[in-house]
């Protein structure tokens, strides 16, 4: 085989607000105190295993919190949430991603104004969830042309934000929807800067290279829009969890190979998958 030249995604991996996430909550499991969590801190089972055995609890809902610690996530939370927390007692660690609350404090900015809010985001998504839960008002959230009702439609002022991770080309498609009936559409873009990253990314390396690997955890959305962009561009785009999972066969004659990792997916297990492939030329 002859001698194969590997790119790994500068985006690929843990974004910036999740690394610091897992570094708050890391530093909070060594205090005395127990620290529960509401959900996964991200979608992949070997980091959930890292935290958990680090002693930091999962619970499906609050309740006594004397002499606890919360953390909140990168997605950030709603504020009910942080009110019945201190309610119930405990001590709040705020893990969330600056650039969420940079999303909040513009939602909450813009309905001051008298702006209602419109977010683009899947519905169900924590940190949808999260902005809803900032405001005074009922915000809209659209996650595809389909959703743009009647109701919307007779808006006659509003701000439109969008979930840090969303697809670019496709917030703007339904911005542009909304605004051929909104009079007054003043539209933020609020996807983050590592988001943008990646999908800049992936619209290039699988082009640029004749095999692509794309690594994270079935469970985990987003590694599977990266793999679906990637299939799309490059038919030898190959989606794996760890190293075993690699197949010598997929890198005949391949002289590049592009290699990029989900939101959750841990560096050790992209930097393990990476050698492994270079064995194969070497
Ligand atoms: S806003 Fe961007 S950087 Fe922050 S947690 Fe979300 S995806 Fe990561």
């Amino acid at each position: 085989m002859t001698r194969m030249k590997i790119s790994v995604a500068r985006s690929a991996g843990f974004c910036f607000g999740v690394k610091r996430a897992l570094a708050i909550a890391f530093e909070t499991a060594k205090s005395p105190a127990p620290v529960c969590m509401l959900g996964d801190i991200v979608h992949n089972e070997e980091v959930v295993r890292q935290i958990t055995g680090a002693g930091i609890k999962k619970i499906k809902r609050l309740g006594n919190g004397r002499n606890k610690a919360l953390l909140i996530r990168a997605h950030g939370a709603s504020m009910d949430i942080f009110k019945k927390a201190r309610s119930l007692g405990y001590r709040i660690v705020d893990a969330t991603c600056p650039m969420v609350k940079e999303i909040h404090k513009t939602a909450k900015e813009m309905e001051r104004k008298g702006y209602t809010v419109i977010i683009l985001g899947d519905k169900k998504h924590d940190e949808v969830q999260g902005i809803i839960g900032q405001l005074k008002k009922k915000a809209f959230v659209v996650e595809s042309a389909g959703d743009i009702s009647q109701k919307i439609k007779k808006i006659k002022k509003c701000a439109v934000i969008a979930q840090s991770t969303q697809n670019l080309d496709k917030v703007l498609g339904i911005v542009d929807i909304l605004s051929r009936h909104i009079r007054e559409l003043r539209f933020f873009n609020t996807i983050c800067r590592p988001t943008r990253l990646k999908q800049d990314e992936i619209k290039r390396m699988p082009l640029a290279n004749d095999v692509m690997i794309v690594i994270g955890s079935k469970t985990s959305a987003n590694t599977k829009r990266l793999y679906e962009i990637s299939k799309s561009l490059n038919k030898r785009s190959y989606w794996v969890r760890s190293k075993a999972d690699l197949r010598k066969a997929w890198f005949k004659r391949a002289e590049t190979v592009g290699v990029t990792a989900g939101a959750s997916t841990p560096d050790e297990t992209t930097s393990d998958i990476v050698q492994y492939i270079a064995s194969f030329s070497s």
